[in-house]
């Protein structure tokens, strides 16, 4: 499996690490009834739970994701409040000079005057933490197009709530070109749960089977 997709111009989401898979989905859900673990009752299994919104026993899934995204696309991502975040530093790290510029599909002809004001909002910042302002301090001049990193641990349950809400054409461009990703990382490491997902519960309309 693919371990880092590249997103936007600088951005990438890497699958940190996966607990469970299908298989805890399975296990779990299968205490119900007691019953055992078989290919073809498996898969029916999904499908079922999947369509009754039986949607538990996908929390034993856990996902830890790193990435590299512009702060609006943070501020977004992190809305989602089922999951946890763990964010880079701007008081205790000093940023560089990475910006996410729209290309021109995006922007225009107006892509290289906000280039332009990227590179000296960032000239700014360099000559306040020159002048001994505090990093805390100098980087309230920072534009939201600059790169941030997080890790994002999240279970399978909460995922697929991302996906309905962010793989979807309302959902603004960026941010989903990173559910995209984050998508291709679910449905290798999950193609049973990830198949009854998008064929019986999916509420998007950009992913398909
Ligand atoms: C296209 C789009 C446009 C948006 N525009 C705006 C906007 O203009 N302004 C804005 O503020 N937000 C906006 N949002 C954010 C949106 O309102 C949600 O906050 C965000 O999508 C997270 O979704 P969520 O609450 O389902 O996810 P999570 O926070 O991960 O929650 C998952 C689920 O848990 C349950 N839950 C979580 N917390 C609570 C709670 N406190 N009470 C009850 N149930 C809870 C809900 O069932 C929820 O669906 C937008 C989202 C999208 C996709």
């Amino acid at each position: 499996m693919q371990k880092r997709i590249e997103v936007l111009d600088k951005g990438f989401v890497e699958l940190e690490d996966v607990f469970g898979g299908d298989g805890i989905a399975i296990k779990t859900a299968r205490i119900s009834y007691m019953s055992r673990s078989d290919p073809e009752g498996d898969k029916k299994l999904v499908k079922t739970l999947m369509m009754n919104g039986h949607e538990s026993p996908f929390e034993h899934i856990v996902f830890t994701f790193y990435v590299k995204a512009p702060i609006f696309v943070a501020r977004q991502w992190f809305r989602h409040r089922i999951g946890s975040f763990s964010e880079r530093s701007g008081r205790f790290t000093e940023f560089e000079e990475e910006f996410y510029v729209p290309d021109k599909t995006r922007a225009g002809e107006k892509v290289e005057s906000m280039r332009t004001a990227m590179h000296n909002a960032f000239e700014t910042y360099k000559s306040l933490l020159k002048s001994g302002i505090k990093r805390e301090v100098a980087r309230m001049v920072l534009p939201m197009s600059l790169y941030t990193q997080w890790y994002w641990t999240v279970n399978a349950r909460s995922l697929m709530n991302f996906l309905n809400l962010r793989t979807d054409k309302h959902a603004q461009y960026e941010i989903r070109e990173y559910a995209m990703a984050i998508a291709k990382f679910f449905s290798e490491s999950c193609p049973l749960t990830y198949d009854a997902f998008v064929r019986y519960a999916y509420k998007g309309n950009v992913l398909e089977v």
